[in-house]
């Protein structure tokens, strides 16, 4: 038997979905009569939102209707087959205003709704275009996760071969599947979602499953960018990134990534190209390692907390590091990162977390001499690429004196401040480590 040709795999986020004439006009211009291509789509634009919006006021009836005929508006002229997930919406709402609550996996079951209702939709939009598409679903294609609802990963050995048979098939006989992004089918057997922009994530590993060179993102952004333009209007375009580097950027709050999006592709090697439907020619390549080229850019994550413990006589009181982390990891809190010294060790973690973690680690510290400080509220600017660390200098001292915690590798600089300085401090990283820098 010849090997399959491999296929392109090409994923559309919430804004570029909203035009289906640009979509026929890039799948044409990706050659789609010639060589096997899979579309992955995410919800329509505010959809997910939507969603979120009746999790956040599981009794709230009047708000439901208001986002359910909201979400119905967004979907005109759905195929029968798309009017029953507008039917499952409702049924899923109504058993949450029942219980007053939606559990993790019934959260997740609703907020898949967005994708499947998008993929009906673009289907149906893109047949009426004489492109032969069929809508497919991702658990039911046999998407595997774990059972981390709201956070799963996929368990792409178990997944290959249903989601190759499935796929495989569909391309032989000549059509473009349109599989939701976003969520898989958990080992339990229910609806887990990877987290908001998980669509990303979804591509390529759909495009590692299927051997796929390549894999497109199209988004709403330009490519990946020198930082959040909104933050900084004078950033720029990066045309490439080592997968490394794209993931410190989408790990460090760039949010034009899924921070599991480059994994898969590492491991089968592809490359991840981002680009949007306004500017086509202008595009991130996401690739193995490159020569240093001066790439840089700088990220906000925000908002976060800081905790700090004071260890009088740190450094010999061996693995209180360690004994801190264990105990965090035990409660299920994620240390985003971390900064030691040596009586000082400031812990940075997610908004909401910051209160039970001093909980947790104050018996820790009970017999000993220490102090715990904190939650304080702060944004982690992070600047990211080559050389930065030899630039250390010219970040300007009224930055790093305002700092309440630095971290420097010799590819990565990682400052805590204050929330309401936080975009100052991305505008002067910016300034110093990727404007003045010209190579
Ligand atoms: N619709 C989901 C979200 O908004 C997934 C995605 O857009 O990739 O988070
Ligand atoms: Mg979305």
């Amino acid at each position: 038997m010849s090997r399959p040709i491999p296929p392109y795999v090409v994923k559309f986020g919430g804004a570029s979905v909203d035009d289906p004439e640009r979509i026929v006009a890039r799948l044409r211009a990706l050659g789609i009569r010639r060589r096997p291509v899979v579309v992955v789509a995410s919800a329509r634009a505010g959809v997910t939102d939507l969603l979120k919006s009746i999790l956040e006021s599981p009794r709230d009836r009047a708000l439901h209707l208001r986002a359910m005929a909201a979400i119905a508006r967004r979907h005109p002229g759905l195929p029968p087959s798309g009017g029953r997930h507008l039917e499952r919406l409702a049924r899923l709402v109504r058993s949450i205003e029942e219980l007053g609550a939606a559990d993790p996996a019934l959260a997740d079951r609703l907020l898949s709704q967005g994708e499947r209702l998008a993929v009906a939709w673009l289907a149906a939009r893109l047949g009426a275009r004489e492109i032969p598409a069929t809508a497919v679903e991702a658990d039911r294609l046999g998407l595997l996760t774990d059972d981390h609802y709201g956070r799963a990963t996929v368990l792409i050995d178990r997944s290959r071969a249903a989601v190759r048979a499935g796929l495989r098939g569909l391309l032989a006989e000549g059509r473009v599947p349109i599989v939701t992004g976003y969520f898989g089918r958990s080992l339990e057997g229910h609806v887990a979602t990877f987290g908001r922009g998980g669509s990303d994530y979804s591509a390529t590993v759909i495009g590692a499953i299927l051997g796929a060179r390549r894999v497109e993102l199209i988004k709403h952004e330009v490519s990946v960018l020198s930082a959040d333009p909104r933050l900084v209007p004078r950033a720029r375009p990066i045309p490439r990134l080592s997968y490394e580097e794209a993931e410190e950027l989408a790990q460090f709050g760039a949010k034009v990534l899924h921070p599991l999006t480059v994994e898969p592709a590492r491991m089968a090697g592809l490359e991840i190209v981002v680009r949007s439907l306004e500017h086509p020619d202008v595009a991130t390549v996401i690739g193995p390692p490159r020569r240093p080229d001066g790439m840089r850019a700088v990220t906000l994550l925000s908002p976060l907390r800081l905790v700090r413990i004071h260890v009088t006589g740190g450094r010999r009181r061996p693995g209180v590091v360690a004994d801190a982390s264990e105990r965090l990891s035990e409660h299920g809190i994620n240390i985003v990162t971390l900064f030691t010294s040596s009586t000082c060790l400031s812990l940075v973690l997610e908004r909401g977390r910051g209160r039970r973690a001093r909980e947790v680690l104050e018996p820790l510290f009970r017999s000993g001499p220490a102090k715990l400080e904190g939650p304080l509220p702060v944004s982690l600017v992070t600047a990211i690429g080559d050389g930065v660390l030899d630039d250390l200098s010219s970040i300007p001292a009224s930055i790093l004196a305002r700092a309440e915690g630095l971290s420097a590798t010799p590819r990565s600089i990682s400052l805590a401040v204050a929330i309401p300085i936080g975009g100052a401090a991305v505008r002067a990283l910016h300034r110093a480590l990727v404007e003045r820098t010209r190579r």
